[in-house]
């Protein structure tokens, strides 16, 4: 374990459903924060499909997403509201990201491992799920070759949006099977806390957010020095 191995000045975290970057990294991001990065996170789907008899489960999840982004401390969020369940790596998700990329301009990106068809946690398989792999997809192939080259979505260079190209320095990938940097969240693990109790109909759904956070810490860490699990990949 080790604590963050690099700070950048801007991230840009992309999670396929509200509760994914707090449930994944949201004490690498506590971290990050501490460290006066700025954190933008962009969610890519309504999260429609999570929770039981919501009503308009859009309408409460993004509520829960506000909250849970207030009580990390980013003021920078967006939904981008594709749906739940249906997310694929192809457009309009990629454009969607791009933008992101270009606006925000991060020096390191967290996102989805689009490799995770499962994962084992203490000898049980917790499967993957096809919106995470599409959401990493997605944000993997928006990072190369689409964000740094002015030769794809060349209307968001110009215009009224006057984006620029970007290329970030890393990616950290979460919800993986195979990490190489496991960050001891100790320092942060009472914000992810907060950060996912404020997804509270997903508490009854998945049998409570915070506890398996804290199963999965101790699994990548230990029960006393929790961590998130990330693969890093240094472009440049
Ligand atoms: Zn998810």
């Amino acid at each position: 374990m080790t604590n963050l191995p690099f700070v950048p000045r801007r991230v840009l975290a992309i999670g396929a459903h509200p509760d994914d970057v707090e449930f994944f990294a949201a004490a690498t991001v506590a971290q990050l924060l501490d460290a006066a990065a700025q954190v933008a996170l962009v969610v890519c789907s309504d999260g429609a499909r999570g929770g039981r008899n919501l009503g308009d489960p859009a309408a409460v999840r993004r509520g829960e997403q506000a909250r849970a982004a207030a009580a990390l401390g980013i003021d920078d969020w967006l939904w981008l509201a594709h749906p739940d369940g249906a997310l694929a790596a192809g457009d309009p998700l990629r454009s969607d990201l791009v933008r992101s990329v270009r606006r925000v301009r991060p020096e390191l990106v967290l996102a989805h491992d689009p490799r995770t068809l499962w994962t084992i946690i203490a000898g049980i398989a917790q499967p993957g799920h096809s919106d995470h792999r599409a959401a990493g997809q997605a944000t993997l192939d928006a990072i190369y070759p689409r964000s740094p080259s002015p030769n794809f979505y060349a209307e968001q260079l110009g215009g009224d949006e006057a984006l620029q190209s970007w290329y970030p320095r890393e990616v950290w990938l979460f919800d993986t099977a195979q990490p190489d940097l496991c960050i001891d969240v100790a320092d942060g693990f009472e914000r992810k806390k907060a950060s996912l109790l404020a997804h509270a109909s997903q508490e009854e759904a998945v049998g409570g957010l915070a506890a398996a956070a804290r199963a999965m810490g101790a699994h990548w860490g230990s029960e006393q020095r929790p961590a998130e699990a990330f693969v890093r990949l240094r472009l440049y």
